[in-house]
């Protein structure tokens, strides 16, 4: 193989070696420790949110959220079809039904101005997903939200440091919810977090995620549980990785823009190729740079991939729509785009660590896979 070009791989140096080892030395291993609320009020702040509260991962975050907006059996929510499927997953295990709706064929972000025709009397709350980090037209969905009376929850897993009309992803809607798994823009291993500026929210998802266990003042009053809750909690270790990664992320953000821009740039003369397009006034961070492939070229997006693979370059599908999934295909229909998009996309390499010449050597053999 000629190269070794991963499609995603976390950047972890000695400041995380550092943290990470003083929390073991603490002795602090489970989920108390002074890197827990650190990182939950250094990754609140740097969204621009008022309460964070750290998970086991992204997945857990979005259930905890809906949780706590008391979204359950009979209810609808509102969720983009091309998403990675933990988005509708969550909305399951709440026991209410996730509707997917169709996505704009420039930016693949659910379309506002289709939402309207999927909310019913059961409807509670609209999930949007800034896809591979693009952000999603907050504005238009807002209106939207406040005319229905509905929860806007952000799935913001991809779009750390991400900026629509100035503010950051994360700081939009009643909860976000965000993923720091081991390929996303900054990672603690597994982890996740939920952020909001609503106290009541705040209180209610800390109860949930601790078992449900009533926050107490007299000691008789330890271990009494008011609601079913789950133990979704982060790690001090994790969240020392986390704090050191945060500390980092503007440099992992600047890298992953340059690479976007090298991608255009050395690709711009390709026709058969579309990439996945910014809303405007909005900067993604782009996490994953991801691009169409036209049918004229007579290359599909898979056989491309395979072909990259067999020289030692890592890329990776789009996530298949949700409508084409077993456990989410009934009553979808009409989401052509979503589909579209999703067999005809592929992720390049996007890592922060890349250099120029790989992502030359990339567009090198893509040409050369496409003429
Ligand atoms: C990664 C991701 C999640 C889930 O996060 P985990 O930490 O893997 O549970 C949810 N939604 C989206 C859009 C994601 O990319």
């Amino acid at each position: 193989m000629k190269y070794n070009i991963p499609v995603l791989e976390p950047d972890i140096g000695a400041r995380e070696m550092a943290l990470v080892d003083d929390a073991v030395r603490s002795g602090w291993v489970s989920s108390t420790g002074e890197y827990i609320g650190r990182f939950e009020r250094n990754f609140a702040d740097y969204c621009g949110r008022t309460f964070g509260i750290s998970t086991s991962n992204g997945t857990h975050a979005l259930h905890l959220a809906l949780t706590g907006l008391g979204i359950g059996p009979g209810d609808e929510v509102i969720i983009p079809n091309l998403t990675f499927i933990a988005s509708a997953n969550a909305v399951t295990y709440t026991g209410a039904k996730p509707v997917m709706v169709e996505v704009d064929k420039f930016t693949w972000n659910i379309d506002p101005v289709l939402i309207e025709k999927y909310i019913t009397k059961r409807t509670r709350a609209i999930m949007t997903v800034p896809l591979y980090g693009n952000p999603c037209d907050m504005g238009a969905i807002d209106i939207i939200a406040k005319k229905y009376n509905l929860f806007v929850v952000e799935d913001a897993a991809e779009a750390h440091g991400s900026v629509y009309q100035g503010r950051k992803c994360g700081s939009f809607g009643h909860i976000s919810c965000f993923s720091f798994y081991g390929n996303k823009t900054i990672t603690t291993g597994e982890g996740g977090m939920c952020l909001t500026d609503d106290k009541n929210l705040y209180e209610k998802m800390s109860l949930f995620k601790h078992h449900g266990m009533t926050p107490y003042k007299e000691y008789s009053k330890k271990y009494w549980h008011e609601v079913v809750g789950f133990n979704y909690r982060m790690t001090n270790m994790q969240a020392a990785l986390g704090c050191a990664q945060l500390e980092r992320i503007e440099q992992f953000i600047t890298a992953k823009r340059r690479n976007n821009m090298l991608y255009r740039k050395n690709l711009r003369d390709v026709s058969s190729i579309t990439f996945q397009e910014p809303a405007p006034d909005s900067e993604s961070n782009y996490w994953l740079t991801s691009i169409t492939i036209d049918a004229s070229s007579g290359v599909s997006a898979d056989e491309l991939g395979s072909e990259l693979k067999k020289v030692g370059i890592d890329t990776r599908n789009l996530f298949f729509a949700l409508s084409l999934m077993p456990p989410y295909s009934k009553n979808a229909s009409g989401l052509d785009i979503s589909v579209d998009i999703s067999q005809r996309g592929i992720s390049l390499p996007s890592s922060s660590k890349l250099t120029e010449s790989d992502i030359r050597n990339v567009c090198t053999e893509i040409k050369r896979i496409l003429a």
